[in-house]
Order: C-alpha cells, then structure tokens, then sequence
C-alpha cells in the first residue's frame, strides 16, 4: 500500500507505469503475509515488483508501449512472470518502455516518454525506461526489463542501478513480445547485484516452451557473490575507451578499476578488433528479424484495427499506418530492405558474418582473462528531445553493450559514480554462462 501510494504520487511526473494493478497486488500482498505468518520464509515472498510491458501478464493488459496493442489483454502469462509470482513476488503493474523495445531513450513510447528522476529533462535511457525509473525512483525494489542491445543496461546506467543481461537463453523468451528474437534476453534492474541474483535464480533455467532456452544447470547465484576477486582476471577492450567516449566517464571507469585492483583484481590490456562495426551489424540484423516478428500485427487476430477497411490490402496498411510509431515504421522498412532480393548477401549476409567474428573476438579474448570490463554507455543521459530527429546519432550511443547481444554473452552495468549529479555506469562481460562472475564483482564493488 505505501508503494502504491508513492506511485499514485510521484508518478504523473515520471510516467513509469503504464497500468497499475493495485487491487491485485493488495490481494496478493494479504495472501503473502497470510503464507509468511504459516511459517513460509522463501526469500521472495510478498516482494513487490513490476514487469516490463512487453512480458505478457495474463487477464491485464500488454501493450508493448505501442497504441497496436493498446487494447491487448494477455490470455496467458510469459514464464519470467510465472516463476516470480511462484516464487512469492508481487506485480505492481506493468512499466513504460520503448515502443516494443526498439530505441535508447523510452522516448519512442505511445505513451509519452518516461523522465530520469535525476534530472526530469533528461532521458532515463531506454528501452527498459519505466524500469529503470520506477526502481530508481524507489517506487518498486526492482522491475524485469529485456536487453536486446542495451535495454537494460544502458537505462540502469543512466539511473545509478545495477542491470544484468544474462547469456542469451538463460532464462525462457517464453510469452516476450519477440523484438529481435535472436538477441531477446530477459533480465533485470535492482539497487543491488543481491537483489539481482535472488531474482536471477527465480527465473533461469530450460523451459521447454522456448526451444532457444539453454539446458546448461543453473548455478547457485548467492553462493557466487562472496567468492573472493583475489586472482581475477579483467580484460581491457581498447575499443572501449575509444574517442567517443566522454572522458569524465572515462575517469569513473579508471577509479572503479583502481578500486578493484585493490579487492585483488588484475586487469590486462586486451584487444576486441571487430567491434568497431558492432552497431551497423546489430541494427542490420535487428531491423530484419524486428520485420518478420511485426508482420504478426495486420489488424486480424489482435490488436488494432483501423475503421471501415475497405478490403483486405487496406486493413493490413491503414491498421499498420495508423498504429505503428515512426521508430517501429523506420526498422520494418530498413529490415524488409536488408532482407529483399538483391540486398541480402549485401546487407543482412554480410552482418551475419560481422557477428560470428565478434563472437570469435569474445571467444579468443576469455582465454586468457576471466571478465572483460569498460563503460557502459559514452556520454551522460541526453536531454529529453534532443535526439529523436537524429536515429542514427541515438544508434551510436550503443556502441559499448550490443557487442554482448551479438555474441550473446552476458553483461552487467553498476554504478559507478557521478558526474555533474548524473550516475555513470561500469559495464562489465563475462563467458557464456558465467553470470555468478559479474554478480560477484558487482556485489564487492558496492
Ligand atoms: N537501443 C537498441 C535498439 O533500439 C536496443 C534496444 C533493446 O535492447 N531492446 O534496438
């Protein structure tokens, strides 16, 4: 009830939530201390929390922040909702976020863009933004969020949080809205890598509904927090401290690896050569399977329909027209082109083999150190507006966390410092499957 009151006060200025289900998570929240007074003490019990808005939640609605879906009432719940709600957590509602998870700033939201509680004219980053600012704003304790090429790291970044993105396949894409389903992870942003790791747990492991969910066991996330950094490794990407990196993030990062070299750390200077044409590849290949996975939303079985088609052909485009967003418009028609005859071997091929050798850089780099750190984003958070004319500007401020999506490792953002009152965040990478490692740097960092 004090969470819910918060978010009936602060979050007309924020515009975190989309729904609020606050007469569900009441319910819930009597049931859970009914169970905790019989003597249930599991660790997540009466937790609240809330999920991303394009993790299906059965009977309340899922809009993936676009007015296509607007009137979409899940008939079934995705199975990241599932197991935290079997594991005793509460959902507060369902958060703002980028029009179906494609841009960098929450902007792109048909429900207006969501604001940093740092600084309300700046963006909270994007495209898990009603997450980011809702734990931020300490509205819930911590939120799902989906990170495809930096949804989650990048706002956690930009509003002091700590942000995981587990391996590609560690945790079932079962009932999320399919953005780029090849680079789709769920994940999640908390105050801390503890919290991270309880919700990590709940949730990781083979779920025969999603046939890219891994079979690898599941490690035992708490146990990794408290293992000691004495002996480390960490890898030093040149190509992450190149000139575009706003140098007073520069200086937090160097503190935070001065800071760790005393908790036993030793870092390496390392090289990841292909990185550099990272962010072409994933906008190639995002924009392309974002073109096949939208081709789903014609105005026949759900979602919107425009009024009085006059036939077939003029349904599919006047409902698309009129209820798709720009950013959402420009990436079906940049995927279908990469897709199209005659452009494929020289668009989508060429990305698809620019991705193998980024895996391959990761791959040769993790022989010889045990993580890989750097910063997570370039510059500070933008100004609200100031980049929605400029896609391809917006783009460039991905460069540092898409490398992980491309290769599908998993990545981690902390925070690090401040810099002119904005938080600043340290992106560290890891092997497949080693999440425990960036867990356990985050937590000893704190
Ligand atoms: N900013 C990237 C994009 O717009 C990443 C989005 C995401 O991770 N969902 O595609």
């Amino acid at each position: 009830a004090h969470l819910l009151a918060r978010i009936e006060h602060q979050d007309p200025q924020l515009n975190s939530f989309i729904t609020v289900t606050a007469d569900s998570a009441l319910q819930q929240a009597d049931a859970a201390d009914q169970q905790r007074s019989n003597g249930n003490n599991a660790p997540l019990l009466g937790v609240p929390l809330a999920h991303k808005d394009l993790f299906c939640t059965a009977g309340v609605r899922t809009s993936c922040a676009s007015k296509m879906l607007d009137n979409f009432i899940a008939p079934y719940s995705a199975s990241v909702v599932t197991n935290l709600t079997q594991a005793g957590c509460i959902s507060l509602g369902k958060l703002n976020m980028d029009e179906f998870a494609m841009g960098s700033s929450g902007e792109t939201s048909f429900y207006g863009a969501s604001k940093n509680p740092w600084d309300l004219t700046r963006v909270p980053g994007g495209s898990s933004s009603g997450s980011a600012v809702a734990v931020a704003a300490r509205l819930v304790p911590a939120a799902t969020g989906s990170d495809s090429g930096g949804s989650i790291r990048q706002p956690a970044a930009f509003t002091g949080l700590t942000g995981i993105k587990p391996t590609y396949g560690r945790i079932s894409r079962w009932g999320m809205t399919a953005y780029a389903s090849s680079f789709d992870q769920a994940g999640f942003l908390a105050h801390n890598a503890e919290d991270c790791a309880m919700l990590l747990q709940a949730t990781a492991g083979f779920d025969e509904r999603d046939s890219t969910s891994a079979q690898q066991p599941v490690d035992d996330y708490a146990a990794a927090l408290t293992q000691p950094l004495q002996g480390l490794r960490i890898g030093l990407p040149k190509e992450y401290f190149d000139s575009r990196l706003d140098s007073r993030i520069g200086d937090v990062t160097q503190n935070a690896i001065a800071q760790l070299k005393q908790l036993g750390a030793t870092f390496v200077d390392i090289s990841l050569p292909t990185l550099p044409h990272a962010v072409p590849a994933y906008y190639v290949i995002a924009s392309a399977e974002a073109s096949t996975n939208l081709a789903r939303f014609d105005g026949v079985r759900f979602g919107y329909r425009c009024k009085d088609p006059q036939n077939l052909e003029d349904m599919y485009a006047r409902s698309r027209d009129e209820a798709f967003g720009d950013e959402v418009k420009r990436r079906i028609m940049m995927g279908t082109y990469a897709l199209s005859t005659g452009y494929y071997d020289a668009y989508y091929l060429k990305a698809q083999k620019i991705r193998r050798l980024i895996k391959d850089d990761f791959v040769s780099a993790f022989k010889d150190v045990d993580l890989i750190l750097g910063p997570t984003t370039p510059n500070l958070p933008w100004q609200l507006g100031s980049k929605v004319n400029d896609p391809v500007a917006a783009y460039l401020e991905d460069i540092y966390t898409v490398p992980a999506n491309l290769a599908g490792i998993p990545g981690l953002s902390m925070p690090a410092g401040l810099v002119d009152g904005l938080p600043v965040g340290v992106q560290l990478l890891a092997p497949y499957f080693e999440e425990g490692r960036l867990l356990q740097v985050a937590h000893q960092f704190q």
